[in-house]
């Protein structure tokens, strides 16, 4: 059931509208009170950020390839699920500025509007590719990010057209507590062609082995025949699992020799059990 969110609260310009459960700035305020504790004497909001939970973006500012921001506690699992999305179709944060944490008014704003970046409930995705009219996010990206829903069926992020580095929270603390719809995290589009899934027998039994030599093993125990099934496929899975994968297990017939596996996991794999000399 998608739920209705108000009309009645002020947008600001160059919100998407027409979306499911788009909610206001203000009503996001509201949902997430907290962290913003008080205003000083000069009407700047203060903050306790000290509530905020570290969640993984993907990037290339770190050796890990993550980077931990900060986020409301509340919206833990679908700025999760914002970041699932960012790496499946690779996009990653290259600018350092993501206004995450930042306890501040609204820009060009009527003084005392706090920021939903005070309110650890927006993030700004590399604003020297993303200022004005320009973004370096393909709509595609945009669109999967926005399809994040909740299982209550309200949108879960909307960025701003005016601002397309700008994401906030969309849907309010109720909806989010029903948690995220999985199927809404979207998977890439397929661009791996049926040559590069087909593998030979002689490749499935390097599979199978090397699952087998996985510490702990995946594939303990199971004969190393070249041939994939129901073993095969749920070591793969557990393989892909574990390294954060997709799960997509044996893409193919099941016993056919001439399925395969995605190429990256494929890749993974290999590396991960370099045969000893
Ligand atoms: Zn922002």
């Amino acid at each position: 059931m998608v739920a209705a969110y108000g009309g009645a609260g002020s947008r600001l310009a160059g919100d998407e509208e027409g979306k499911r459960g788009v909610a206001s700035t203000e009503e996001m305020r509201q949902s997430y009170p907290e962290p913003v504790i008080g205003v000083s004497a000069d009407g700047h909001p203060v903050c306790d950020h000290s509530i905020g939970v570290l969640v993984a973006f993907p990037t290339t500012l770190t050796g890990s390839g993550d980077l931990e921001l900060l986020v409301h506690p509340a919206q833990v699992a679908a700025w999760r699920a914002f970041a699932t999305v960012m790496r499946r179709m690779d996009y990653v944060i290259f600018d350092p500025r993501t206004g995450t944490a930042a306890c501040r008014n609204i820009d060009d704003a009527p003084f005392g509007r706090t920021s939903l970046h005070a309110h650890l409930s927006a993030i700004d995705l590399n604003p020297s590719a993303n200022t004005g009219g320009a973004t370096d996010q393909p709509p595609e990206l945009q669109a999967a990010l926005r399809r994040i829903a909740t299982n209550r069926g309200d949108a879960a992020f909307r960025n701003l057209t005016t601002d397309r580095m700008h994401w906030q929270i969309d849907c309010t603390r109720a909806s989010l507590a029903t948690g995220i719809d999985p199927a809404t995290i979207t998977d890439p589009p397929p661009t791996t062609t049926e040559d590069e899934l087909m593998m030979d027998r002689a490749t499935w039994r390097r599979v199978q082995e090397a699952l087998q030599r996985l510490s702990p093993p995946l594939y303990g125990g199971q004969p190393i025949d070249g041939i994939p099934g129901r073993n095969t496929n749920a070591a793969v899975r557990a393989f892909e699992r574990r390294v954060g994968l997709t799960q997509r297990g044996v893409m193919g017939p099941l016993l056919d020799p001439e399925a395969g596996i995605w190429p990256a996991t494929r890749e993974m794999l290999f590396a991960a059990t370099v045969p000893s000399p």
